[in-house]
């Protein structure tokens, strides 16, 4: 397990102990620091108590008067500065505390071991962010890596803890899922690669509206030690920042992906478009791939999503031919574009995993003659900008939260309104034939019925089942 460096008599209060939290508890103990650890939900409380993990209520002033912390370490979850500081980062911010995350903390340690290994044991640093396609990207390098001989590992906002990797110390490449509330709180990123794929309005109310939350993902262009930059150009935003990095001058080379085939590619780059990726250098193309029917990258935001993949796997040395071939056995992550059953010629995909209206939209350009489900708590805006993308769309099937409101907003397309999902995957099958495609992209959130989206995912897909 592994063990922090340089924190040795150090003292850390850790707040919110979800999976980061507690990873990030073990991992400081074991380095020998004083954690004073806290969540306010008595189950994550309890939770902790089980792991031997000893609890100290900082919501007290005398704790942080008596005690000398010299960083407070935060979950991704609690909001640090919109739509306002919570109250025990106030606590920190008051006293001069610096606030941070296990982000930033895993790059403090990464650095210790840059000034304490030989290069070739220091782990090479993959970063990305961007509002869609990032577990998805983060998987498919990883999967190249594996594939190729690395003892590499993906962790961040995919789910898993970077302070919880087991065999942290021994691995050759970590790929880490970015988020903006990550990127927001981290003292520092430094990567060695670092991948932007695209921006669309989401979680705006954390960032103060998209010109912060664009802020909070570009911190990843920042370390001093970046090698490689990759940037989706396809919203101004991507533009911007490869054209900011060219006019740094020295530094990071740059990598674009467009999904336009009519966009030029000045620089170097690749044009995601038709199954195709084509490569460019110098304005001129190099390379030519194509991507046949890969039933786990379909549509032109995996192609997106592949293309961000090559970049990073050629940087770290694998060749662009073994890349595209080893692309072949990744099979997609689950709720997202997942084809689950075809029954009586129609076609099931899950892609729960859509909660805002580009991810969907994306979806249902990638499929036709879809009966589209969809609902749920709706974000900022709803479907009202779903435009040419629902002229796929045969009949669409609401459910929960946002039903009626969905109704509304759609116009002229047929559509029905569920109280849940079962209901409106019985009418979808009933209604749907040989050669359509019944389509879960709720663009919508799930907390209204479920606990997350893979939970609703999994609800799909026993539904589903149950269909003769
Ligand atoms: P993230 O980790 O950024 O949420 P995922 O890979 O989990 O991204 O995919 C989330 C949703 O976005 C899914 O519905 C997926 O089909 C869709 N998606 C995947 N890649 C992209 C992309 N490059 N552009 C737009 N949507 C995408």
């Amino acid at each position: 397990m592994f063990k922090a460096p340089g924190v040795k008599d150090r003292q850390f209060a850790v707040l919110g102990l979800g999976r980061t939290g507690l990873a990030t508890c073990h991992a400081l103990k074991r380095g020998g620091a004083d954690v004073l650890s806290w969540d306010e939900a008595e189950l994550s409380r309890e939770t902790a108590r089980k792991q031997n993990i000893e609890l100290v209520d900082i919501t007290r002033e005398r704790v942080w008067e008596e005690n000398k912390i010299s960083r407070l370490i935060v979950s991704p979850g609690i909001p640090h500065l919109y739509p306002e500081p919570h109250h025990i980062i106030r606590m920190a911010m008051k006293r001069g505390i610096p606030v941070d995350n296990d982000i930033g903390l895993f790059f403090h340690f990464h650095e210790h071991f840059k000034q304490s290994k030989p290069e070739d044991e220091v782990p090479k640093i993959v970063a990305l962010t961007g509002t869609n396609g990032k577990s998805t990207t983060a998987a498919l390098i990883n999967h190249v890596l594996q594939s190729h001989g690395y003892k590499s590992a993906v962790a961040g906002n995919i789910g898993i803890a970077v302070l919880g990797l087991e065999n942290l110390e021994e691995l050759t490449h970590i790929i880490l899922e970015i988020s903006s509330y990550q990127s927001e709180a981290a003292s520092r990123l430094d990567p060695d690669v670092a991948i932007f794929l695209n921006l669309d309005e989401d979680h705006l109310d954390r960032h103060q509206g998209k010109g912060g939350y664009f802020a909070a993902k570009r911190r990843l262009f920042d370390g001093a030690n970046l090698e490689l930059a990759v940037i989706g150009v396809d919203e101004p935003e991507g533009e911007y920042l490869g054209n900011n990095i060219v006019s740094r001058g020295q530094g990071a080379r740059l990598a674009t992906i467009t999904n336009d085939k009519s966009k030029k590619i000045p620089h170097y780059g690749m044009i995601a478009s038709g199954k195709t990726l084509t490569e460019f250098s110098e304005g001129k193309v190099i390379n030519t791939y194509s991507m046949g029917n890969n039933p786990g990258l379909l549509g032109n935001h995996n192609l997106q999503n592949a293309a961000a993949a090559y970049f990073a796997c050629c940087h770290l040395n694998v060749p662009g031919d073994t890349i595209i071939d080893y692309f072949n056995g990744f099979n997609g992550l689950p709720h997202r574009s997942q084809v689950v059953a075809k029954k009586n010629g129609v076609v099931y995909i899950n892609d729960s995993k859509a909660t805002n209206v580009k991810s969907t939209s994306r979806a249902l350009e990638s499929h036709h003659r879809i009966h589209w489900i969809a609902g749920g708590l709706a974000k900022n805006g709803g479907i009202k900008t779903l435009g040419k993308s629902l002229n796929n769309v045969k009949h669409a099937y609401f459910f929960g939260h946002s039903a009626k409101s969905f109704a509304l907003e759609l116009g002229q397309v047929p559509h029905s309104v569920f109280p849940n999902l079962p209901d409106a995957i019985r009418a979808a099958s009933t209604n749907a034939r040989t050669g359509d495609t019944v389509l879960l992209a709720p663009a919508a959130a799930s907390f209204d019925q479920y606990r997350d989206f893979e939970e609703r995912g999994f609800h799909f897909i026993r539904e589903v089942n149950k269909i003769t």
